[in-house]
């Protein structure tokens, strides 16, 4: 191979939709910011619907849904390149371009039924419904297997569910959702996933207020019924279906909207350093202020590569899941650290309402813990660079 046959760059066309998702936050979605609340996570209905239909036009509509289920169809490696523009505002880590690129249901139920599809999925890829994802229990959420105390029983044609989830993200907003119940009590994976409407009797929420304005929902299901059309997958093996595959690769686009957050803060930061003078010079001048963005510069790089990696080995249909806890660990601990510094080099208009830095802040925390927390990523590469029969070490 001759030398720069190696060279690798991004595909034209994906420079190109990146860079034009860009323009449009620039453009489009940071103006509106100025006239929003500080923690909005939604805009106002006339801006929405003026915006989804420019979004539709540049292809960019559910990108990473199916072609067949109306969505854009990308591959995650383009979807991820996609989503570290995306989410460069303010509300950027929760609230995506204010959902008017089209806001995906649970990747899961493209593995339902075609009257589930019907009902369910394609309708939340139109914007005419809602969705969420129930696993996490008052019992704990880093173990769910074990964790899932959650019953449904069979009772003729349909299921009763009774039990309660909680820190469910979307639920207060919802129509429809998945919750996974134990079906079979004396196996640790004997769990079921259903489909749950939010107006079903015996379904009620409550909020639980966090340090983000997303804020999610406790659910409590008493004596609720879930017709049997409303199974997703089989009965007993709702886990096998998710573990294996679908909670590990939401790790992906998960850690690429931390990086897309972590670099606009770092730029944030990259800029102010060259205008704010102190003792007579920039601050950008002082060895003490360069080394932190330096340590973010290499931080975020190290993150797009590893992100990079996880996506191209599940797109290749590789075993992507040391790679996916690596990218969701770093990505989220990176964020933490960039934010945090450039908070610092704002000084007191880093904490100020003034700047996204500090929502930031507060969001990038909830990052260590939601989509399996650090402690659980580490447990996920301990498992497999130290089992003989898993993936060797480095
Ligand atoms: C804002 C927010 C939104 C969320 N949205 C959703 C949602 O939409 N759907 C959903 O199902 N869940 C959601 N979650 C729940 C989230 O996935 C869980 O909080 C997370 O999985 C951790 O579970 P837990 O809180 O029960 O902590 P626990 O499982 O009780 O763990 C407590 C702490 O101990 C650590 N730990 C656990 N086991 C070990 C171990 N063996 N060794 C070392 N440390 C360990 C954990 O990492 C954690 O730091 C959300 C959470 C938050 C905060």
């Amino acid at each position: 191979m001759a030398a720069g046959d190696e060279r690798y760059e991004l595909p034209e066309e994906l420079k190109m939709a990146s860079r034009m998702v860009r323009d449009y936050v620039q453009k489009e979605i940071i103006p509106l910011e100025h006239d929003l609340e500080h923690d909005s996570i939604s805009i106002p209905d006339t801006e929405f619907n003026r915006l989804a239909p420019k979004a539709k036009a540049m292809g960019m509509w559910c990108i990473g849904v199916p072609q067949e289920f109306d969505g854009g169809g990308l591959s995650i490696f383009a979807q991820v390149v996609i989503e570290e523009e995306m989410v460069q505002h303010a509300a950027g880590l929760y609230a995506p371009v204010y959902g008017t690129m089209g806001t995906s249901p649970p990747e899961i139920i493209w593995h339902g039924t075609p009257y589930q599809i019907e009902t369910y999925g394609l309708p939340t890829v139109r914007g005419a419904r809602k969705a969420w994802f129930a696993i996490t229990e008052p019992t704990g959420g880093s173990d769910p297997a074990r964790a899932i105390q959650t019953r449904a029983v069979r009772d003729g044609d349909d299921w009763v569910i009774n039990g309660s989830k909680v820190f469910i993200s979307g639920a207060l907003w919802g129509d429809w959702g998945i919750v996974f119940a134990r079906t079979d009590p004396e196996t640790r994976r004997g769990i079921t996933a259903f489909i749950v409407e939010n107006d079903s009797p015996g379904f009620s929420l409550t909020p639980i207020p966090v340090m983000r304005a997303y804020t999610p929902a406790q659910l409590f299901f008493d004596n609720l019924r879930v017709p049997d059309r409303n199974v997703l997958g089989e009965v007993d093996k709702g886990w096998d279906l998710l573990a294996n595959k679908l909670l590990a690769r939401g790790r992906i686009p998960y850690s690429s909207a931390n990086l897309g957050v972590s670099v606009i803060a770092h730029r944030m930061a990259v800029e102010y350093s060259k205008t704010r003078e102190t003792f007579g010079a920039p601050l950008a001048t002082r060895q003490a202020i360069q080394w932190m963005l330096v340590d973010s510069e290499v931080e975020i790089r190290t993150c797009r590569w590893l992100i990079w990696e996880a996506a191209w080995k599940y797109d290749a249909g590789e075993d992507f899941r040391l790679e996916g806890s690596i990218a969701k660990l770093y990505s989220a601990e990176v964020l933490g650290k960039v934010v945090d510094r450039s908070i610092q080099i704002h000084g007191g208009y880093g904490v100020t309402h003034e700047m996204p830095l500090e929502r930031w802040y507060r969001e990038a925390r909830i990052r260590r813990i939601g989509e399996g927390a650090s402690e659980v990523q580490r447990i996920v590469i301990a498992r497999e660079i130290l089992n003989p029969a898993g993936r060797p070490p480095a």
